[in-house]
């Protein structure tokens, strides 16, 4: 099966071209559906779908097929069900980050898509809605047949219909043309709130925000929205991080207006690690949404006032709205069309994965500047360090989409103090990012470090640097 769908891939062109021509002639069939009945035609219909589409594809029929944006690779292969994606734990093999046996059905996607349209960049794949799971098992072909709008393409959220918030302290230091400086922390396994702002305090009057974790790694900690409620009250500045993995639609916007009512201004929309690596494998991930198909509901509820089923709000919430980006993994190349998609449903500001290959990430800011995306949102690169090379290594082997060159870990590993060089590559790193034209700030991250961490900032100033440019 595997075989027959790689295959699909490389023949997205022409497997392409019959679908145009199927969904053009298909319509003509229609006054004979209604003759035998709508119902008995998806009857007919959905078991010789079912097993062409399994065959060709490994289709698991979720009812909404959008093989014609995929390239030909079905995105229901995917360990997360993304329907946006790659998500940044692709493998440096382009192998997928919860089944390593299997190549990413997103970088199978990226080389369909290509195939379809040879400058992919100029016909980047659309924002694909959220599925529907009602329509799982249901037939997509008797919607063609029915000249129903491709339920591949989702428009952009468009104006703002809804009073425009007063700036939050972390969207007004993005817009200060300052250096922006904010810090990872991770929420306590307990349930006073002592442990967490004892952690957070380190960084008072240092950062201009504080991320908080939710369950990052897959691994079980405080909630972030209480988390970032608790420190939003201490008066410190909370980017409340929300992953798709362990929770739907209904329960994450409910947690958006939960977290906005007790004076969280900052969110952060993430895929989410899966449930593999971390302290509870056994559990279910959900994955009902990505990242970008939640940036657009959160744009949804900020900008129009409304909630995913389009039901109004009482009163919209004011967030300043975030992203992730990691231009540290395959396919590098597709890595911008990605970041573009999260602009385009909604990010206002990108937090990076952590930066330790500057010529890679060079690379990266250079198309940014090119298509003008660092205009559009704020970017804020990841840097970090740990004690010793072999605890970078064990990071660079386990957490996914760390990526660490072996000239670096050979320079730590030669040190005589490995702590004190991996702090000067840290600061080196910080120092060359800030010279970076379209570089807005850096995000510090690092488990159980927050004492280094804010030595760093201390040392390096780094709050009354100026950047390179202005959005
Ligand atoms: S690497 Fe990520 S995007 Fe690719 S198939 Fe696996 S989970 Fe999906």
């Amino acid at each position: 099966m595997l075989a027959l769908r790689l295959w699909s891939v490389r023949h997205a062109r022409g497997l392409g071209r019959a679908y145009e021509v199927m969904a053009k002639f298909a319509p003509l069939l229609a006054p004979l559906a209604r003759l035998i009945g709508m119902g008995r035609t998806e009857a007919l219909l959905t078991p010789v779908e079912r097993i062409v589409k399994s065959t060709l594809f490994d289709c698991r029929m979720c009812g909404q097929c959008v093989l014609s944006a995929t390239g030909m690779s079905c995105p229901m292969n995917c360990a997360k069900e993304m329907r946006n994606g790659p998500c940044g734990g692709v493998r440096a093999d382009g192998c997928c980050e919860v089944r390593p046996d299997l190549p990413c059905a997103w970088v199978e996607a990226g080389a369909g898509a290509k195939r379809i349209a040879s400058d992919h960049l100029a016909h980047p794949t659309p924002l694909l809605p959220a599925i529907d799971q009602r329509r799982r098992g249901a037939s997509s072909w008797i919607q063609v047949l029915q000249g129903q709008p491709d339920p591949a393409f989702q428009p952009p959220m468009g104006q703002r219909i809804t009073p425009e918030p007063q700036q939050a302290a972390l969207e007004a230091a993005c817009n200060s043309g300052r250096f922006v400086v904010t810090v990872e922390v991770a929420p306590p396994d307990s349930p006073r709130p002592d442990a967490l702002l004892a952690r957070a305090g380190l960084f008072s009057g240092q950062v201009d925000a504080i991320n908080i974790t939710d369950g990052a790694g897959g691994n079980c900690h405080m909630s972030s929205v209480a988390a970032s409620a608790i420190l939003a009250a201490h008066g410190h500045v909370p980017v409340y991080q929300i992953a798709c993995r362990d929770r739907n639609r209904i329960a994450i916007q409910g947690d958006m207006l939960g977290a906005a009512a007790l004076g969280v201004r900052n969110i952060l929309c993430l895929t989410g690690d899966d449930v593999s690596q971390g302290d509870h494998p056994q559990a279910k991930p959900v994955f009902d949404l990505d990242a970008v198909s939640l940036l657009h509901i959160a744009r949804g509820m900020c900008d129009r006032g409304e909630y995913a089923s389009g039901r109004k709000l009482q009163e919209a919430p004011d967030l300043f709205v975030g992203a992730t980006a990691n231009p540290f993994v395959p396919p590098y190349a597709d890595r911008i069309a990605n970041l573009e998609m999260k602009i385009l449903a909604g990010a206002r500001f990108i937090q990076t994965q952590f930066c330790f290959d500057l010529a890679l990430f060079d690379d990266f800011m250079r198309e940014v500047r090119q298509r003008g995306l660092h205009r559009r949102a704020h970017i804020i690169v990841g840097v970090g360090t740990l004690k010793s090379a072999k605890a970078l290594d064990w990071m660079a082997r386990h957490v996914p989409g760390v990526h660490i060159p072996r000239s670096l870990l050979a320079r730590i590993e030669g040190a005589r103090d490995q702590q004190r060089e991996a702090r000067r590559i840290c600061i080196e790193t910080i120092d060359a990012l800030a010279q970076m034209d379209g570089v807005a700030g850096i995000h510090l991250m690092g488990h159980r470090n927050e004492g280094t961490l804010a030595e760093i900032i201390t040392e390096c100033d780094l709050r009354k640097r100026p950047r390179l440019h202005t959005v």
